[in-house]
């Protein structure tokens, strides 16, 4: 299972809150980790393995969908900052779009998040 972690700088503290509340289920060795550059960089501060892709802005969103489309993603965590303006819109967007087009979960706010970890 190979779970996707992302979040807005707005919502970094609050990604980082959820992830230390829910560690040792992160760390279980049947889950893998890719996130963007930065998200990548707090989940290591908080003791995890995680494969770092490009930050957001510099594509790291692109990669990480093009890894989705490659079958090679499970499902996504988005801490999306609704309030926010982000010069790599194009890219969320199409991340987005392509976890409809092959069906891959995506949680774009706290509440969501929570309940797709309690399926793990
Ligand atoms: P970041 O990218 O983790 O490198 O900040 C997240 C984003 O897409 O804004």
């Amino acid at each position: 299972m190979t779970i996707a972690i992302i979040a807005h700088d707005g919502k970094k503290a609050e990604m980082v809150g959820f992830i230390k509340d829910h560690t040792e289920l992160f760390q279980k060795k049947s889950i893998q980790l890719i996130a963007t550059g930065t998200t990548g960089s707090h989940l290591e501060r908080a003791n995890l393995q995680v494969e770092k892709m490009r930050s957001g802005p510099m594509g790291g969103d692109a990669q990480i969908a093009s890894r989705l489309v490659e079958g090679e993603i499970d499902m996504v965590i988005f801490f999306r900052d609704p309030l926010g303006k982000h010069p790599h819109e194009v890219d969320v967007s199409m991340l987005m779009r392509l976890c409809d087009v092959h069906n891959i979960p995506l949680a774009t706010n706290h509440a969501a998040a929570l309940r797709f970890i309690q399926t793990l």
